[in-house]
């Protein structure tokens, strides 16, 4: 069954800093306050439409839902509770700030049947955080995970590619770091240039340039085979289309299928590998789990065509043995 979550935006409010990154409405597409009775209309229209209470949950993002006033995210939380003890819905999921969890706060989330908080964490390096005006450190990410995992909840760490100062060998070290801290889920964004930033008023300075496509995906298909590699799931990889970001767009490696163009690249380069070691033969069947297919195959075929212009000519076929990413070459 595939896991639904019940969005619920609340925006900047709460936010003790203004992220280089981020302008809240333009990622959200929503500017007004959230108000316990949008709360409950919005669940009442949901519990209709809801086939499948067990596998859907309630999920506040969009801001920093413990650093909001405490009496207000307390009025959120309990316009969820008619909703979850009549069992319309299986849990609720925050995200945060990592500076923004506490003992006392997660004993509250707790006690109202949240299950599931996911940290920004977008960056383990200090310098990096500094530059995008993140306000926490390293350490923050460190404890806050450590804290969250201890209380039970399910953690959920987010990083992102391409900030100010950021460079290749940092994202995959924040990866590493990420790792160690063994979250249960992950979300992957590479930074794009929105209007109304202080990385958008850079780049139409002149200071600050974005990854291309290119660079994302490469780096990107990198950080989701190592989060593969050791067992840790990655929910999103990009930013969501919807939501106004084509409308607040101004520029950086933002794709509809930005986590299939990912996948592909790691199937290119998996086959690639392989065939370094292939006895010299240029016409080649490759097989992939069925499900597969089109990743090895790649988007508009452009892996077939990336490996005709190393020298090559493949076949992809079926082969319901192998898992994910597991490549045979004949
Ligand atoms: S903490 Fe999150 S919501 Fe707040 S400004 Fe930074 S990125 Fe935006």
């Amino acid at each position: 069954m595939k896991h639904a979550n019940i969005s619920l935006f609340v925006p900047h409010m709460g936010c003790p800093h203004q992220c280089s990154f981020c302008n809240q409405k333009t990622i959200s597409g929503s500017v007004n306050t959230l108000t316990p009775k949008e709360v409950t209309e919005t669940l009442e229209k949901a519990v209709c439409d809801n086939n499948d209470p067990q596998n859907t949950e309630i999920a506040f993002f969009g801001g920093s839902f413990t650093a909001i006033p405490r009496e207000y995210m307390v009025s959120l939380l309990e316009a969820t509770k008619p909703f979850i003890e009549k069992g319309y819905f299986s849990g609720i999921r925050i995200s945060t700030r990592p500076d923004a969890i506490d003992s006392e706060v997660l004993e509250i989330l707790k006690s109202f049947n949240v299950r599931s908080v996911e940290l920004g964490a977008q960056s383990t390096d200090e310098e990096v955080l500094k530059l995008n005006r993140r306000g926490h450190t390293r350490q923050d990410i460190i404890k806050a995970s450590q804290l969250i995992k201890e209380k039970g909840f399910s953690l959920g760490l987010q990083m992102m590619t391409g900030l100010l100062g950021d460079t290749d060998e940092k994202s995959l070290k924040t990866c590493d770091d990420i790792i160690s801290l063994k979250p249960d889920t992950v979300r992957i964004y590479p930074t794009v240039v929105l209007e109304g930033t202080k990385l958008g008023e850079m780049y139409k300075k002149g200071e600050y340039a974005p990854q291309n496509l290119e660079d994302a995906v490469n780096l990107c298909s990198k950080l989701l085979k190592r989060f593969y590699d050791n067992n840790i799931k990655v929910i999103r990889l990009g930013l969501h289309s919807g939501g106004n970001v084509e409308e607040g767009f101004l520029s950086g490696p933002y794709h509809p299928a930005f986590g299939e163009l990912c996948e592909s690249r790691i199937y290119l380069e998996c086959l690639r590998n392989l065939l370094k070691g292939f006895n010299g033969q240029t016409d080649v069947t490759v097989f992939v789990n069925p499900r597969e297919i089109s990743k090895m195959t790649g988007q508009k075929g452009c892996n077939k065509k990336a490996l005709s212009d190393d020298g090559y000519r493949i076949t992809v076929k079926g082969d319901e043995n192998l898992n994910k990413y597991e490549i045979k070459i004949q």
